[in-house]
């Protein structure tokens, strides 16, 4: 994610471009830059970091120019960096482009422009858009730009520039969000409503495949093909801070909700018919010279750790072993060089896991970091890093940052799979296309919220809810637990249901709310044996089940149901009924979701 602005009339193109990534800053952002027409020269400025360093830059020299376009980034291919910062410019900077989203082709297209003789300055798969205009320009900008479009793949929101055309901007949209707002004699153009709210409240929001041509006085659209469309106005009522959150009551619920997006955008870069890092290029011999695994991460990622360790160990049969980053550091852990560790962390900033990381590395490990921040201190740090592309995440209860690691580290041990075939090819395969179905599964779990609410109400004031799965269902647990202690403060524990008999079954009592997780095939008599323990003592027992699954109804008189896929994919989906309960329980106590008390977003003290 990250905050795209433009601007044409007549007023200082300036003004409103900083005033609009000011209002995008909730979206997160590593650099910032932006591109003014003045006549003869295009005005370029960028900056790495807040927004502040640009306008710094900047305080002494506004350009006067009345067409611009600006960006904030949260970098997905090159480190934060000034040169990596948007805009970016072809080769005689006639072409400007601002982007959002990730060009998935772009290395094969950046080789056939560099054999042209074009020039790169930057590491980013945006740079390859601006060169393409350049390629494809005969006089006729929106050809040109129609021409990208049918060359690029991949997720974007692109706004394009150019010195020739001083009285037009292209917009164009393919999975990533983009507005129109509609001046008088002026026209804006913004990744999301709450930069232009002050501006205007009459707007086209785009969708996939549309193009806009904007130009002071007139808005028109166009599809891939050139022809026409016709775009009815909307009109934003929301306020600003409503509409920081695209309409919902809090960024966990907007996050919640991103998630078919997130998971899509964190799988995309690496299917291409089989699993793809490029950022690792592993080969046999070097996973022949891991004999241990070592994941380690804090909080939610620890929980998306335990997943991951199921992961490897059923696809590619080596050791893993899973640990606290604050307990791994302190125990002189036993680490060679033969040994692989990985930590996790949304923010690539948690501070023990980035001390754990120094400690394996000091120890001669082969390091490996999972993040969702490009460019962060623990991705810096690492030998290897792979990214989740879930976007800012910015309610302190993480969601789409967990669904996005549990999927990367999925791909990750079907990579490692294929290269040590550990499993049969056709496995392999059968797994691919469950996984490509997922983003769609987590969809449809999410268009049924209203038992969730009506569970989330009827036992928001409980003082005890206990959570009880089985193999993966365990993990879920913890994680679902972990949900409704940060935000509902409702104290919440996650037991293996196995376990039950050696202590917790005495907590068991009448009414005592159970969310019982029965997903795993592998297990599933066992877990409804469990299920029937905490039923003989009169628990409220609430279970999560695939579709399909009609033993589970007999015996209780809540059922959660998720889509069905593989048993090692079902904790995606699982999750999610979870989280939505933990969400709703807090809004029936009136906690402050995305700001729960005593405690922040990215843990960077001891
Ligand atoms: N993929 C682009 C980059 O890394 C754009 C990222 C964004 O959406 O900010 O520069």
């Amino acid at each position: 994610m990250c905050g795209i602005v433009g601007y044409i009339g007549d007023k200082r193109a300036i003004d409103f471009l900083l005033d609009g990534l000011t209002k995008l800053e909730y979206r997160g952002y590593d650099s910032a830059g932006v591109a003014v027409n003045c006549g003869d020269n295009i005005f370029v400025e960028k900056a790495v970091g807040r927004l502040s360093s640009l306008k710094e830059k900047l305080k002494n020299n506004l350009p006067v120019g009345t067409v611009g376009i600006g960006h904030t980034r949260w970098a997905t291919h090159g480190r934060p960096s000034d040169l990596n910062a948007h805009p970016h410019s072809d080769c005689h900077k006639n072409f400007f482009v601002v982007h959002n989203g990730i060009i998935e082709n772009y290395l094969q297209l950046k080789e056939d422009l560099i054999a042209k003789g074009h020039k790169f300055i930057s590491e980013t798969d945006t740079e390859v858009v601006a060169h393409l205009v350049e390629e494809s320009y005969h006089g006729d900008f929106v050809l040109a730009v129609r021409d990208v479009l049918s060359k690029i793949e991949g997720s974007y929101s692109l706004l394009f520039m150019s010195k020739f055309h001083p009285d037009t901007l292209i917009a164009a949209k393919q999975d990533n969000p983009l507005v129109v707002g509609i001046g008088k004699g002026e026209n804006f153009i913004a990744s999301d409503i709450p930069a232009i709210i002050s501006f205007t409240r009459q707007t086209y929001i785009l969708n996939d495949g549309d193009i806009a041509v904007v130009q002071k006085n007139s808005v028109n659209f166009i599809n891939r093909q050139g022809l026409p469309i016709e775009k009815k106005i909307f009109h934003v009522k929301w306020n600003a801070a409503a509409a920081e959150k695209g309409g919902y009551e809090h960024f966990m619920l907007k996050e919640i909700n991103e998630q078919p997006k997130a998971v899509r955008d964190t799988i995309s870069p690496h299917l291409n018919g089989k699993v793809t890092f490029n950022e690792l290029n592993w080969n046999e011999d070097f996973l022949n010279n891991i004999n241990k695994i070592y994941i380690v991460a804090c909080g939610t990622a620890y929980h998306a750790g335990l997943v991951g360790k199921f992961y490897i160990e059923k696809l590619v049969r080596k050791l893993v072993e899973v640990d606290l980053a604050s307990e791994f550091r302190y125990r002189n852990p036993i680490v060679d060089d033969k040994t692989l560790v990985i930590v996790i962390s949304q923010s690539g900033e948690t501070l023990d896991t980035l001390a754990a990381l120094k400690e394996a590395k000091k120890l001669g490990a082969k390091t490996l970091a999972v993040t969702n921040v490009v460019g962060s201190s623990i991705a810096r740090e690492a030998e290897f890093v792979i990214n989740t592309a879930a976007g800012p995440e910015i309610a302190v209860a993480s969601t789409k940052a967990y669904t996005t690691q549990l999927i990367l580290m999925f791909m990750l041990a079907l990579y490692m799979a294929q290269i040590s075939k550990s499993i049969p090819a056709a496995e392999i395969e059968r797994l691919i296309k469950l996984l490509k179905k997922i983003p769609a599964q987590i969809s449809e779990t999410l268009s049924d919220v209203e038992p969730i609410k009506t569970f989330a109400q009827m036992y928001g004031f409980n003082d005890d809810v206990f959570y009880i799965g089985r193999s993966l269902d365990y993990c879920v647990a913890l994680e679902g637990a972990l949900k409704l202690k940060e935000i509902s403060y409702i104290h919440a524990e996650a037991y293996a249901s196995g376990e039950l008999k050696h202590g917790t079954l005495a907590l068991i009592v009448e009414g005592v709310p159970v969310i019982a997780l029965a997903t795993q095939k592998s297990v599933y008599e066992k877990t409804l044996s469990n299920i029937k323990e905490v039923k003989a003592r009169d628990a409220i027992v609430i279970g999560i089940a695939a579709a399909g699954d009609s033993e589970l109804e007999k015996y209780l008189d809540h059922v959660i149901f998720v889509p069905d896929t593989d048993e090692l994919l079902i904790p995606l989906l699982a999750v999610v009924p979870l989280q939505l309960l933990a969400y709703y329980a807090a809004i029936t106590r009136g906690c402050d979701v995305d700001k729960p008390r005593n405690l922040a977003k990215s843990v960077t003290v001891e």
